[in-house]
């Protein structure tokens, strides 16, 4: 019979068919590495890694690219637990199967077996690390004895590399790399908390292999570690160089070059052939970095003081038009943190050719209903929308900009156009009341059939930035990393009071309850605009 030790040699074998390097630059080795460490929803090609891509692949510096979320996902989800039950058995029996399903634009009509082999799928990633004490799935990573917003952790999960749940496939996959090049500098993004254990283990890995690497972190996670006033955590040893903000100047500066000129075309010739689990390629594009709003209270974006950096339209346009000819993607995920207007009503002029999403502000601009029709022309198939509250009284608080009477108009032009939305509200800021939140109720009621989706959140304190100064705070969990303080609401309306809310109130109205039901489950904005191309 096969044990698991068989199944690693046999998925290590696997995937070094599927993955392992080929010779991309006969006689020229590759100087740079670049790394996506595990977990994030394993659904396109990392966009911050492209960009680093295009700005070496621009200076002439050969390097090679490891999505190892991906490729350790992939992995993973190939073994069966030890000491499994019948139904874990059968998931991880049909793994393949349920990976391929994902790449099928048929299951996006069938919201059943795409629920079936996403949860398939979750429980042998969780059950492959319930003996390690780890719950892994398609989105997170956690160790019962390791915290990622520890420093003192992050340090161990260097140190430790082998206790991590990915730990055969990133040391064989090390080792394969560094057997065919010797890279001079290893790039790590980081963004967010679910990839920070396993970054500091694939970084602790690479160290113990090629001791004299430079190690350059980067990402959004240390950006806003490395924002926060009087950051002093020292990670010496085991990370050369960290970077807030974009990397490419940093990573070219380690490497003596100096970066000039326009933003390079992103580079996804490492990945765009790999097997995401989408139905077609979803090319991730940043049109800028920061953003042109910047006014929302306690936005990351503000307290950590992030520049706003737009490409001009004009080159953003004959960009996506150059990644389209050359990878043919089936979406274009728009990833700013809020379109500009300019840059919106440059898309409905000069269409991309593919359908594509991102984060808009809601402006009088999608008030009209003829620029909805514009924008549906130009391929947009879902707009992802901060409405936040249905008070106008907490709307102005926040610093929103946004208009609920423009609001209930975009809403219905976008609904006209066929354009889906996907429309995030926020819980428990320190403006609202119990009475807010009930009007948020009335307005997500009442616009019920013009809202696709829904992302409901809790509110999240930055730990950092003077808007918090005049709350009473405490700390939200422990962990000298943490980005958030937990505090006490000046109304009285507590976490726990607004989470009741939600559960027993909020989501319960049936009308709320339809929406929430169409949200695809673990991958949900990144998968909701195929569901949305397919209902229509
Ligand atoms: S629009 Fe979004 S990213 Fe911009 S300031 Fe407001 S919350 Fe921050």
């Amino acid at each position: 019979m096969e044990t698991i030790a068989d199944q690693r040699d046999q998925t290590k074998r696997q995937y070094r068919d599927d993955y392992s390097l080929k010779n991309r630059n006969p006689g020229n080795s590759p100087k740079v590495l670049l790394i996506h460490p595990p977990v994030v929803r394993p659904c396109e090609p990392p966009p911050g890694l492209a960009r680093l891509a295009g700005a070496l692949a621009r200076s002439g510096i050969a390097y090679d690219l490891i999505d190892a979320n991906l490729e350790g996902l992939r992995w993973l989800c190939g073994l069966t637990p030890e000491a499994s039950d019948t139904w874990t058995r059968r998931a991880a029996g049909q793994a393949d199967k349920s990976l391929n399903l994902l790449a099928l634009p048929d299951a996006y009509r069938s919201g059943g077996r795409y629920r079936q082999a996403v949860s398939a799928l979750n429980r042998v990633l969780d059950k492959n690390g319930h003996e390690m004490g780890i719950h892994a799935s398609l989105t997170d990573y956690q160790d019962a004895s390791l915290s990622p917003a520890r420093s003192s952790d992050l340090i161990k999960a260097f140190n430790t590399p082998e206790t991590n749940l990915f730990f055969p496939y990133f040391e064989r996959r090390i080792k394969d790399v560094l057997a065919e090049s010797t890279p001079r500098v290893v790039g790590v993004s980081l963004n967010f908390l679910s990839q920070a254990l396993c970054a500091f283990a694939i970084i602790g890995c690479l160290k113990r292999l090629a001791p004299d690497v430079c190690v350059v972190l980067g990402g959004g996670l240390v950006t806003s570690w490395l924002r926060q006033s009087g950051w002093a955590t020292s990670f010496e040893g085991m990370v050369d160089h960290m970077v807030a903000g974009p990397g490419e100047d940093p990573l070219l500066a380690v490497l003596g070059k100096r970066y000039t000129g326009e933003p390079a075309l992103p580079d996804y010739s490492e990945v765009a052939s790999l097997s995401y689990l989408s139905p077609g390629l979803v090319l991730p594009y940043s049109a800028s970095n920061g953003c042109y709003w910047r006014r929302c209270a306690f936005c990351p974006e503000k307290a950590e003081g992030n520049p706003y950096r737009p490409i001009p339209v004009s080159r953003v346009i004959s960009q996506l038009i150059t990644l389209k000819e050359k990878y043919r993607p089936a979406l274009i995920h728009l990833t700013d943190n809020a379109l500009s207007p300019a840059l919106l009503k440059a898309l409905s002029l000069n269409p991309p050719g593919v359908p594509w999403y991102g984060f808009a502000r809601i402006t009088p601009q999608l008030a009209d209903p003829d620029f909805c029709m514009a924008l549906k022309r130009s391929g947009c198939a879902m707009l992802q929308l901060g409405l936040e509250s249905g008070s106008q009284k907490v709307l102005d608080a926040f610093g929103k900009g946004v208009d609920l009477t423009v609001a209930g108009k975009a809403l219905a032009g976008l609904k006209q156009a066929q354009i889906a939305t996907y429309v995030y509200l926020l819980f428990g800021t320190p403006w609202e009341k119990e009475e807010d939140a009930e009007l948020t109720l009335d307005f997500t009621v009442r616009h019920c059939e013009e809202i696709m989706f829904l992302n409901m959140a809790l509110f999240n304190l930055p730990a950092h930035g003077t808007a918090s100064e005049s709350l009473d705070t405490q700390s939200f969990y422990k962990g000298d990393l943490s980005l958030y303080r937990a505090f006490a609401h000046p109304a009285g309306w507590q976490r726990r009071d607004v989470r009741r809310f939600l559960d027993k109130k909020f989501k319960r109205h049936p009308a709320i309850a339809a929406i929430v039901r169409k949200d695809p489950p673990v991958f949900t904005s990144s998968h909701a605009p195929f569901f949305a191309m397919t209902a229509q």
